[in-house]
């Protein structure tokens, strides 16, 4: 092979045992887990919001982050369900560029994979131990969300990896709710057809193992804008969208139909200072529509401390070096003013 193997990384098994989680983390992550899913299967009303930086490239800036939240989500409790988003790991649209903490634990040092699995971890954990969230995390390489699969409230299957068979069975041995994108290119059935794999049980090889996994009766759709052959970046969270979602769900035998608008990436042209107003109109379209109340169970939403971004190696603290993110003043807005339209 064209390749060097650097080093062998320890087990998810072996991980867990040098940093495992408490009693009491345990419970919190799983009654965070039986409150989502309540949500899911609709006995709950609270509207789910899974909000962060696009990635998680710094432990104190997102802990400074998820603290603030807290104080937030105390306060809009019976509404809304906050989640924050960790997100350590980035697909790169032309391979090149910062992968993510688990690359790269510090953005400005070479890739240590050693040591990313170990922040990873330990972003995951510190989140639940000091602040009571369990999170959300993109799972771009199905054999790791072993190293996670304690710690997590919630799963992205991103819109470049959706179509992947791999992350289809994968999200079918998942416990928690698995959000599958649409693709890049927007087209609505590769979305439904990886909730409908992921729901299902199926036999394939996992991390070196003949495994069966039961499905997933909570993994569901989000929508988060598309590109077209021309390049160009075109919404999807507009009521025809919305009520095409609803009738595919309809004509298929899913269960727990569900939709999360994702209101940065192609929906918002990646001008994270639309997602306030996107947010308005979805909210709008379900107080119009009863079948859409029921179907559109939260958001998405690109935030961090700062508004923006800054490229690799920016020294702003709190501003993201990835996709563009809502700074926090106009966040705690947001969720205020979501929790007032609901
Ligand atoms: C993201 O959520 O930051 C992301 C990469 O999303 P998508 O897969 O929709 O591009
Ligand atoms: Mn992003």
């Amino acid at each position: 092979m064209n390749m060097i193997f650097e080093r062998k990384l320890e087990i998810p098994m072996e991980v867990k045992k040098r940093f495992p989680v408490s009693k009491e983390m345990e419970q919190t992550v799983e009654k965070r887990q039986a409150e989502l899913q309540s949500i899911f299967r609709g006995e709950s009303g609270k509207l789910i919001l899974v909000i962060g930086p696009c990635s998680a490239d710094r432990a104190d800036s997102v802990l400074d982050y998820i603290g603030r939240l807290r104080l937030v989500q105390d306060k809009v409790a019976d509404k809304i369900f906050i989640i924050p988003r960790i997100y350590t790991n980035k697909p790169r649209t032309s391979g090149d560029g910062y992968k993510g903490l688990l690359h790269q634990p510090d953005p400005n040092e070479k890739p240590d994979l050693y040591k990313g699995i170990i922040a990873t971890r330990d972003l995951h954990m510190r989140a639940v131990r000091d602040y009571g969230f369990s999170c959300a995390d993109e799972m771009l390489y199905p054999e790791n969300h072993k190293y996670l699969d304690d710690l997590l409230a919630y799963v992205a299957v991103g819109a470049r990896s959706v179509e992947d068979q791999q992350h289809r069975l994968t999200a079918s041995g998942i416990e928690v709710p698995v959000g599958m994108k649409n693709p890049t290119s927007g087209d609505f059935s590769i979305m439904m057809n990886a909730i409908r794999t992921a729901q299902h049980k199926h036999t394939f090889i996992y991390r070196g193992w003949a495994a069966h996994s039961l499905g997933n009766p909570y993994a569901h759709a989000i929508l988060r804008g598309y590109t077209n052959k021309h390049g160009n970046m075109l919404p999807n969270y507009h009521y025809e969208d919305l009520m095409k979602v609803y009738e595919l769900y309809q004509k298929s035998d899913l269960v727990n139909p569900a939709l999360l608008i994702d209101t940065n990436h192609a929906n918002s042209g990646k001008d994270p200072f639309e997602q306030p107003r996107i947010v308005r109109e979805v909210l709008t379209c379900r107080k119009y529509n009863a079948d859409l109340k029921g179907l559109i169970k939260g958001f998405m939403v690109e935030s961090y401390l700062e508004d923006g971004n800054q490229p690799v190696g920016g020294k702003c603290y709190g501003k993201s070096i990835t996709d563009a993110c809502l700074g926090w003043n106009k966040t705690e807005q947001l969720i205020y003013d979501i929790a007032e339209m609901l």
